[in-house]
């Protein structure tokens, strides 16, 4: 995997909750946006809300009550591509290039599931670190044959989030293929682990606008990059890695997030078994990627849960 396509950090607040929002649930400053919409000369987006005359002459509870009533509709509307049920906003999806948290340090290992998975979550578990896995459905190989140790994963904790389907650069895609390996995965996901992945990591590190725009459409919170390589896809060699994580204790606590690969036997037998002790001795926080900016410590947050886990099944294929 290429360490190419490091892109500009965007900075971001507390996210918001991902999933379709009850009456109940509605802020006040929602409200506010629907008024304002309500109060436009012309319709927005698809829906053309209510005529301007209503605006002038409707009570403020009148049009807060129509408000719902259009959220509701717009809500029920899904586009044509699968999953997708979500209306976007602006920056939903912001990108992380490193932890926004002093003192912890998020590893993260892609392109996987693979067969030293388990062997990772060994070692990770014996240091009590947290982690984060970007994967992919059909790649190294198949993630419905790799179900257990995904399972494992989710279950440690661990955070569990999407590569992509084959590990294309999506900013070589059309908007209609990338929300098609997209799709891919999360089935993959729901079928293995009852959820939908809310983060994302891209193939190469390649982004555009236009795969923001459909992260944003498919409901993802964010987007991790990373600002440190141990280089272990490029052929850099254990004795590489090593040197990497040196100069993170090193730096302590100085935060970091750093891209490995499941799939590189050295990484998981001979650069962690170095780097995990040596990074507690550092008095560094291990924590997943999600945590570590910003989006908080339960891993319920970090994915929406839209149940149908199954077991294994003629549908599990690649
Ligand atoms: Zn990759």
């Amino acid at each position: 995997m290429a360490a190419d396509g490091q892109r500009s950090l965007q900075k971001a607040g507390p996210r918001r909750s991902q999933s379709l929002p009850s009456i109940s649930s509605l802020s006040v400053a929602c409200l506010s946006r629907l008024l304002l919409r309500l109060s436009s000369p012309t319709p927005v987006g698809t829906h053309t809300l209510f005529s301007n005359s209503l605006t002038m002459h409707a009570s403020p509870l009148l049009l807060a009550l129509a408000a719902l009533s259009s959220l509701s509709a717009v809500l029920a509307t899904p586009t044509s591509f699968e999953g997708v049920a979500h209306i976007p906003r602006r920056n939903e999806a912001p990108v992380y290039k490193t932890c926004q948290k002093r003192n912890t340090v998020a590893l993260t290992f892609d392109d996987g599931p693979w067969k030293y998975e388990n062997a990772l979550l060994n070692e990770l578990d014996q240091a009590g670190a947290k982690a984060s896995f970007f994967v992919n459905g059909n790649n190294y190989g198949c993630i419905y044959d790799h179900a257990k140790s995904l399972r494992r994963a989710f279950n440690d904790g661990h955070l569990v989030g999407s590569h992509g389907w084959e590990h294309q650069d999506f900013t070589q895609l059309s908007r209609k293929q990338m929300h098609s390996e997209l799709a891919r995965n999360e089935r993959a996901f729901q079928k293995i682990l009852g959820v939908k992945p809310r983060y994302f990591r891209p193939p190469y590190g390649n982004l555009n606008n236009d795969v923001l725009e459909v992260l944003n459409e498919r409901g993802y919170r964010g987007v991790f990059l990373w600002n440190k390589d141990t280089k272990d896809a490029d052929g850099a060699g254990a004795d590489e890695g090593k040197r990497v994580y040196d100069n993170i204790m090193n730096a302590a606590p100085r935060s970091a997030m750093v891209l490995n690969h499941e799939t590189i036997p050295g990484t998981v037998h001979r650069v962690m078994p170095y780097a995990l002790p040596g990074l507690n001795h550092a008095g560094l926080r291990l924590v997943t990627a999600a945590e570590c900016s910003g989006h908080g410590s339960d891993p319920s947050n970090w994915y929406e849960r839209v149940g149908g886990r199954e077991e294994r099944n003629d549908s599990w294929n690649c």
